[in-house]
């Protein structure tokens, strides 16, 4: 939500407010008498503090009416079986008031909540995906338990030092399907989310669906696309998964490119993960976007048998 959204929604609960006040002393007159007293009693202080009293009473005989008047009020709260707060503001988060902030520049726990949530949205993270975090990694499922462990130790690695802000290679996860790649891609993905840092996950096809529509569909339905592929440029991290299930084409292979050279000028990290080897990978690929791929990244080879193989064995 946009500050002037968050400002107009504070006005609304506001007008609410003054109404349903407006509502409460017309049914009980008496209660908007005593709130009215106490208000008078409010400002009667602050011009006796200041020497300049109006009433011609002390600060004592002040407080004894302010008592006076709590206790009636009090008394018919008890009668008409009020709620204690039916007088107060309906706020979203009473902490902050619904300002977002608690200070200047001191986010409340109710806007860093909604700025993660809004970060996990365009994430592209599926459901079963915020699931798979580095503690869920189980090794139990490899064979090579020695290599699994410095793979889940680089990824921890890498996710730690992107929240610290330090500069990272970029990470090349390479290997058979369904041995955990994509788990460590959302893990990392996860990982950093928390820690407040914006990341955009993709397959391969999704990313190129999402270039094609927003480069050759000049209708007005393309604000949404152009805008989304704008922000693969500059999210702190983007993860492409699957590399090499598409159908590799001149236009694939430029525009991915253009994509991983831009974030290499920034300085903005990637993670690419692909059923390819490295041959193919030189291959495939044009050699100045296989260099910019293989040139800057950190190789972790999975090997083995699928997960998901196994899992489907056990099940019967
Ligand atoms: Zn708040």
């Amino acid at each position: 939500m946009s500050i002037v959204d968050r400002a107009l929604r504070r006005r609304k609960k506001i007008a609410e407010w003054e109404a349903n006040l407006e509502e409460l002393y017309k049914k009980y007159p008496r209660l908007g008498e005593i709130a009215h007293l106490l208000a008078q009693i409010s400002l009667e202080v602050v011009y006796l503090q200041m020497g300049q009293g109006k009433m011609g009473l002390t600060l004592e005989e002040l407080n004894k009416k302010r008592t006076a008047l709590l206790n009636e009020k009090k008394a018919l709260f008890e009668k008409y079986a009020l709620p204690e707060n039916i007088e107060a503001v309906k706020w979203d988060c009473p902490l902050c008031e619904d300002r977002g902030f608690l200070n200047v520049g001191e986010k409340c726990a109710c806007l860093l909540a909604e700025e993660s949530q809004q970060r996990w949205e365009l994430s592209g993270l599926g459901p079963r995906q915020k699931k798979q975090t580095f503690n869920s990694f189980s090794l139990k499922w490899y064979e090579d338990k020695k290599r699994y462990r410095t793979i889940l130790e680089e990824c921890v690695s890498f996710a730690e030092n992107i929240c610290r802000g330090k500069a990272v290679d970029n990470l090349l996860l390479c290997g058979n399907i369904g041995t955990g790649k994509t788990h460590l891609c959302s893990a990392i993905a996860n990982y950093v989310l928390q820690a407040g840092i914006s990341v955009a996950y993709l397959k391969i096809g999704i990313l190129m669906d999402l270039i094609r529509e927003a480069k050759y569909n000049f209708d007005s339905q393309v604000v949404r696309p152009i805008n989304r592929l704008q922000s693969l440029y500059q999210v702190d991290l983007l993860i492409i998964d699957d590399l090499g299930t598409e159908v590799v084409s001149d236009f694939v292979r430029e525009q991915l490119f253009y994509l991983i050279d831009e974030r290499l000028n920034f300085h903005l990290p990637w993670i690419i993960s692909t059923n390819l080897s490295l041959n193919e990978i030189g291959t495939l690929y044009e050699d100045r976007l296989s260099d910019r791929i293989l040139g800057t990244s950190t190789v972790l080879k999975f090997t083995g048998a699928s997960i998901r193989q196994q899992l489907k064995v056990l099940r019967g």
